[in-house]
């Protein structure tokens, strides 16, 4: 499928969660067999190229991609989860979305010391769940240099906050505004 293609399967629903948000839904995206297919095949290409030793998601939504990711390469992947779910101690960082405020946690013996993570999600907006992650990947003792996304929003500058931090970012797509 072209890019196009998969960005025509982006539900678009204005005013969620909050008004004035674009809300860019990967349900109907996910929902749609070779476009999923697609996807993570074409995240999948980068990540490889990127010299991803494992991968890191993000709860929820980048726990689809990333696990799917990390199956089709053979790596291993970290939950970036919310806080309270991991069992044993874990660090965490509380970080600003781009509506309200939130908190990642991991486990820092799922990281080897150096070890190459790439981070996936399906979106990249203000960055700072990305940046959060990569801080906490990093705190671990990971090398966090690359960060895949399906989708990003370049007018919230998400992606260009990340490259200040040494952190090279792709996207199957963007779209324009909030
Ligand atoms: P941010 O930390 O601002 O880069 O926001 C990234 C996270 O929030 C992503 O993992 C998305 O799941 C979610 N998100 C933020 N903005 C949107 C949006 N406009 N549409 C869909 N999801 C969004």
């Amino acid at each position: 499928m072209t890019p196009d293609e998969l960005k025509r399967l982006i539900r678009t629903v204005p005013d969620f969660p909050e008004p004035g948000i674009q809300f860019r839904d990967i349900t109907t995206l996910i929902g749609h067999g070779a476009g999923l297919k697609a996807s993570v095949a074409n995240l999948a290409e980068r990540v490889a190229a990127s010299g991803a030793e494992a991968i890191a998601g993000m709860e929820a939504r980048g726990f689809i991609f990333g696990a799917a990711v990390a199956v089709q390469l053979g790596l291993g992947f970290i939950p970036v989860r919310k806080p309270g779910k991991l069992p044993i101690e874990t660090i965490g960082i509380d970080y600003a979305l781009e509506y309200g405020t939130d908190r990642l946690e991991i486990d820092p013996s799922a990281i080897a010391k150096g070890q190459n993570v790439t981070i996936v999600d399906d979106l990249i907006a203000t960055g700072g769940t990305a940046l959060a992650a990569a801080e906490l990947l990093r705190q671990a003792g990971a090398t966090v240099s690359h960060a895949m996304f399906v989708i990003d929003l370049p007018e919230l500058g998400g992606a260009d906050r990340l490259r200040a931090s040494q952190i090279a970012v792709e996207a199957l797509m963007a779209f324009e505004g909030a």
